[in-house]
C-alpha cells in the first residue's frame, strides 16, 4: 500500500504463548510499518524486551498494547533491549522512568548512546567518511538533513545500562531462564535471548522473517564478518519459533539461518564484480554492491547505502581479497581494488 493511503496504524498485543505477549508498535519510518517488544510475564510484572522509538504519541501506543496484554506501565520489571538502535530503544528513558525499572543491554551501545550525545560531532565525522569515500558535497548536504529526523532522532534521551548484558547471562521469567548470546554485526550492540526449554529465540534485527541485512558501520572494524560469525553461533541453537524486531514470528529455523547467509554472500559477490574493473571509490560502488543495477541510490537512501557498501569493502580487505587505495591529498577519495593473487 503507498503511504499516501496507508493510515495511521495502532498498536496492539497478540498472545505468542501463555506468558509472552507480542506488541506490535506502528513506525513512521518509510519501509518499516512497525517495531515489535515482547512482554514476558515475571512473578508480580512483566520484562519488556524493546520498547520501540520516539515519536510522538508513542508512549501511547506502547501503552494501549500494554493494555491489551493486561498490563500497565507500572508492571514492567525490567526492560532488555536487543540493540541501542532507536526503533529497538528509543523510549528506554521514559519507560524506565515511568516503570521504575532498571535497564539492561550491552556495553558496545555507543553506537546510539554517542550520536544521540553529541549529535553536531557524530554528523561530522560521517560526512569526514563519506566524502573520504567519495560522496559529492552536493549529496553530503542532504546527508546531514536526513541525520536530523527519522533513525537518529527516535531516542528520547540517553539512558544507559543499569546492568551490561553480556554472553551466557540469564534473565528469569515465569516461562523459565532466557540465556543471552551475544550477535553483534547488525549492530555492536546486538544480542538475542534463547529459552531453551520452550525452544524460542528473540532475535532482535539478527534474524528478521523477511531476511534483510543492516550493518552499523564506523564503530567495529569489520561489521560483516562479526555478522557472520554471529550467525554461525546461533544456528547451532535448538530453535522453534523466532520472535523478531520486526514481522511476524517465524518457524522453519536453519532455513531462516541460511537465508541470512546466502544475502551476505550475494552481497560479497556482487562487492567483488564492482571492483572487478579497477579502482572504484565506495560512492560509485554502491548501487553495484546493493543491487541498484546502474540507478543511482535515492538521496534519503544514501547514509544507509554508505554504511553497507562500507561493511562489505572491508570485510573484502579482511579476507584480502581488497585493499584500499589512499587518495593523492586530503579532497580526493580513497579507491577500492580487488588484489591481484
Ligand atoms: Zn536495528
Ligand atoms: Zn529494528
Amino acid at each position: 500500500m503507498s503511504d499516501g493511503r496507508r493510515k495511521r496504524e495502532l498498536a496492539r498485543a497478540d498472545r505468542v504463548l501463555p506468558g509472552v505477549w507480542r506488541l506490535r508498535l506502528p513506525m513512521d519510518t518509510a519501509g518499516v510499518p512497525h517495531v515489535n517488544a515482547y512482554a514476558i510475564n515475571a512473578g508480580n510484572g512483566a520484562i519488556l524486551v524493546d520498547c520501540g522509538m520516539n515519536a510522538p504519541g508513542s508512549f501511547a501506543q506502547l501503552e494501549r498494547a500494554l493494555d491489551q496484554a493486561g498490563m500497565k506501565i507500572e508492571h514492567i520489571k525490567l526492560l532488555v533491549c536487543t540493540h541501542a538502535h532507536s526503533d529497538h530503544y528509543g523510549m528506554a528513558a521514559p519507560v524506565c522512568e515511568a516503570a521504575g525499572c532498571e535497564l539492561w543491554m550491552h556495553p558496545a551501545h555507543q553506537h546510539a548512546t554517542a550520536p544521540a550525545t553529541d549529535p553536531e560531532r557524530a554528523t561530522r565525522r560521517r560526512i569526514e567518511v563519506a566524502r573520504h569515500s567519495g560522496v559529492p558535497m552536493s549529496e553530503i548536504e542532504r546527508y546531514q538533513e536526513g541525520d536530523r529526523g527519522g533513525w537518529r532522532g527516535g531516542i528520547a534521551a540517553v539512558r544507559m545500562p543499569d546492568r551490561e548484558l553480556r554472553e551466557g547471562d540469564e534473565i528469569d521469567s515465569d516461562l523459565g531462564r532466557w540465556k543471552v548470546v551475544e550477535t553483534p554485526g547488525h549492530a555492536p550492540s546486538h544480542i538475542v535471548l534463547h529459552q531453551p526449554e520452550t525452544r524460542l529465540l528473540i532475535s532482535g534485527d539478527h534474524l528478521l522473517g523477511r531476511p534483510t541485512l543492516f550493518f552499523d558501520y564506523g564503530y567495529t572494524s569489520d561489521p560483516v564478518g562479526e555478522y557472520v560469525t554471529a550467525l554461525e553461533r546461533v544456528r547451532v541453537l535448538d530453535v522453534d519459533l523466532v520472535l523478531a524486531g520486526h514481522g511476524r514470528p517465524v518457524r522453519g529455523y536453519t532455513q531462516l539461518v541460511d537465508a541470512h547467509a546466502t544475502l551476505v554472500g550475494e552481497a560479497l559477490d556482487r562487492t567483488r564484480a564492482a571492483l572487478a574493473d579497477g579502482p572504484v571509490t565506495a560512492f560509485d560502488a554502491a548501487p553495484s554492491i546493493l543491487g541498484f543495477e546502474g540507478r543511482p541510490i535515492p538521496p534519503v537512501a544514501l547514509s544507509w547505502a554508505m554504511s553497507m557498501a562500507l561493511s562489505y569493502l572491508r570485510r573484502l580487505e579482511r579476507t584480502g581479497e581488497a585493499e584500499r587505495v589512499e587518495g593523492a591529498d586530503d579532497d580526493t577519495a580513497e579507491t577500492w581494488r580487488l588484489v591481484q593473487p
